[in-house]
Order: C-alpha cells, then structure tokens, then sequence
C-alpha cells in the first residue's frame, strides 16, 4: 500500500534528488527537488524519465 509523501527510489543527480512517490490520490508522482541551501527548486512530473532529465538540467539560480 503507497504511503502518501513517501519517497522511494530515491537518486541524486547532482545537487538534485529524485524520488517517486503516491500523490494524494494514489498515483505515481516523480519529484526532482534541489537540496541546496536557497535554491527551493522542487517540481512534480508524470514520468521518471521527465524528473530525472529536470534533475540532471537543473541549474541552481543562487549564485
Ligand atoms: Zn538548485
């Protein structure tokens, strides 16, 4: 049973984590988030395929 903002298959791109988890409705959602300080770049795709090219494009903006 798919836990809610429960990730797993989480791998890191960089700064950039990705994950897989259930959204609210029970659906698979692939986050790509940025773990570094003041960057706050976090998006929710459809695809994993989608998260991970996000990740691995990901440019932080806080330089
Ligand atoms: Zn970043």
């Amino acid at each position: 049973m798919a836990r809610p903002n429960h990730f797993t298959n989480v791998q890191r791109f960089g700064p950039v984590q990705v994950g897989t988890r259930a959204d609210a409705r029970g659906r698979q959602k692939h986050t790509a988030a940025c773990t570094a300080p003041r960057c706050g770049f976090s998006a929710d795709y459809d695809s994993r395929p989608a998260a991970e090219l996000a990740a691995r494009t990901h440019t932080c903006t806080t330089n």
